[in-house]
């Protein structure tokens, strides 16, 4: 069978497998890995940056996007000329194996829904153009131009299991400025292949996925006048999706990355956004056993203190509602009113969130769901809220001090957690809940404040803003199924680590590592570095940047896969030699 052949070289590594409770195909792992070793790497069959794909530019006024307007390009020139034998057997693979297998193919039509018409119309205008395009260059090829009903099957295969990431535009050193601007809605660097389809989503994967090279837009010689596809095509793809462990995996785990950012979302907003994409999600973090961490509330014994987070429950697959979006900004006003039916139909308003440290019931989730709204519709309020844990930050951590991952931790989830205006501010009148600093809603606040507003920038141009969002992303990642594991760091003396504490990181490298991991984590620290050195802050940018080569250290391979560390070391002008003094 063509599937066994195709995956016999990564046999030592990985084989495919039913899932053992749902009866799905899943990938997992055929022997140990430890983290930062790679998992396997696979070339992409198809690949936007592979110069066919780069030669041809999308039709315009479709509904497909231009990206994959590009694979569905390759695959055709594949497909008619068949270069190399060995791919034109993948690409059969591909349509053969992804769409068959009764996921892809249930999941394509639930993303794709009342779309598909407009597709298949799409599909065959795409079709008739470039066969018209091949047929003014003389079709000498050996293979057969693929129907509409393959290449709509194609699109969906494209839509559920392609790998993408945002397409960096040269070194930022450049300007700081409208970075996070560029990276929206432009095209993004796509590739398609068999085993990097199969490991499944999970919001706490064992496994991360990076494009190794990172991707270079295609040299001038590919959209030079005569030089014909099929020359193009002989080259091989560059690309390989490099599979790299996060967690310790045991021979016999399924293998999962996150199919989504999604770091610091609550799980109510984690699962609507991948229902968007046609499954709900039941992880550890979205079904339990691990609590939802971007929703902590600080226990009300003032004996305990510890922080308190709701836990998840398993949703079925075809009556789970997702819950509507979050109202934009401007429409704050007029969302008011909507709290309860927003929140009604997912959580049961009389459950007992229950401190798990000393059994004390913190509140019911009705009390938290009231507690929230407040936050969440009093901007004003939630922005003043920040100065205290910005004081608390500023008075602990100076700017240039060593970096403690440690500090951090524990400055956000001790200082701050007992800073008396801080807790005033964070406690919901009504209900007495106590908000933790570490909450997605103050969270965003703040990253609200820092990205979209300019003047704040200046006010807040000091690390503990973004050291703040540095940190509240260590408790995101707290690797323990306890509610945060960082409280535990703060209240517990060190010498009782063992047991119940195993899981705490005990060294600043083992800190580091853990939270390499977390893609915000450098985001903010690539963020602030060229903020600070857009408005000559060279010594700011120096210490972000320093702090970004550490996460990559601890990253091993994937950092370099990535290009992170590369972007992080190359974002002064001048030789950094040049700053140190
Ligand atoms: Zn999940
Ligand atoms: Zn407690």
């Amino acid at each position: 069978m063509i599937l066994d052949d195709y995956l016999a070289p990564y046999a030592p590594l990985v084989r495919v497998a039913p899932h053992p409770d749902r009866g799905d195909r899943v990938l997992v792992a055929a022997k140990d890995f430890s983290p930062g070793e790679v998992v396997f790497s696979e070339p992409a069959l198809l690949d936007t940056a592979h110069a066919v794909a780069q030669h041809f530019g999308p039709v315009p006024g479709l509904s497909i996007a231009p990206d994959y307007q590009r694979l569905m390009y390759e695959f055709v020139v594949h497909a008619v000329y068949q270069p190399v034998p060995t791919s034109a057997a993948a690409h059969a693979l591909l349509l053969a194996e992804l769409s068959t297998d009764g996921m892809a193919s249930a999941l394509a039509e639930r993303v794709n829904g009342e779309r598909n018409a407009q597709y298949r119309a799409d599909v065959k205008v795409f079709r008739d153009k470039i066969k018209k395009r091949f047929a003014k260059r003389g079709n000498k090829g050996t293979g057969s131009f693929p129907t509409t009903e393959t290449l709509l099957k194609l699109l969906c295969i494209i839509e559920t299991n392609v790998h993408s990431e945002d397409i960096k535009t040269g070194p930022a050193a450049t300007s700081g400025d409208d970075d996070d601007e560029e990276a929206e809605g432009e095209e993004e660097h796509c590739v398609l292949s068999v085993v990097a389809s199969m490991p499944e989503h999970s919001c706490k994967p064992n496994a991360l996925v990076t494009f190794f090279p990172p991707f270079s837009p295609a040299p001038d010689s590919a959209h030079t006048v005569g030089v014909s596809d099929i020359e193009l095509a002989k080259a091989e793809p560059v690309t390989h999706l490099l599979f790299t462990a996060l967690q310790p995996i045991a021979a016999g785990d399924v293998i999962s990355i996150a199919y989504q950012e999604n770091s610091f979302l609550p799980t109510r907003v984690r699962r609507g956004n991948l229902a968007n994409r046609g499954f709900v999600c039941n992880c550890r973090m979205c079904a339990g056993p691990d609590p939802d961490f971007a929703r902590a509330f600080v226990c009300a014994n003032p004996m305990c203190r510890a922080l308190v987070s709701p836990v998840g429950t398993l949703r079925d697959q075809e009556s789970y509602v997702p819950p509507p979006p979050p109202p934009d900004a401007e429409n704050e006003d007029e969302e008011m009113d909507n709290d309860d039916d927003e929140n009604g139909d997912d959580e049961d308003p009389d459950a007992q969130l229950v401190c798990g440290r000393c059994g004390e019931v913190v509140a019911t989730m009705g009390e938290v769901i009231a507690a929230e709204a407040r936050l969440a519709h009093d901007p004003e309020a939630m922005l003043a809220v920040l100065s205290p844990v910005l004081d608390v930050f500023s008075r602990n951590v100076p700017a240039t001090d060593t970096f403690s991952a440690r500090t951090l931790a524990s400055v956000l989830l001790g200082d701050c957690l007992d800073h008396p205006d801080l807790t005033a501010a964070l406690t919901d009148p009504d209900s007495g809940v106590h908000v933790s600093p570490s909450h997605f809603l103050v969270y965003d606040a703040l990253k609200q404040l820092l990205f979209f507003d300019a003047d704040a920038i200046d006010r807040v141009m000091h690390v503990p803003a973004l050291m703040y969002l540095v940190a509240v992303n260590y408790v995101a990642l707290a690797p323990s199924p306890r509610p945060l594991a960082l409280a535990s760091l703060h209240a517990a003396p060190s010498d009782e680590s063992d047991g119940e504490g195993g899981d705490v990181p005990a060294t600043d490298a083992e800190w580091t590592r853990l939270i390499a991991w977390n893609g915000d984590v450098q985001h903010n620290l690539l963020w602030l570095m060229k903020q600070a050195r857009a408005r000559g802050n060279l010594e700011l940018a120096q210490w972000a940047s320093d702090r970004g080569l550490d996460t990559c250290a601890a990253m091993g391979v994937a950092a370099s896969a990535s290009g992170a560390a590369i972007e992080f070391g190359d974002v002064f002008a001048r030789p950094r030699s040049l700053l140190a003094g």
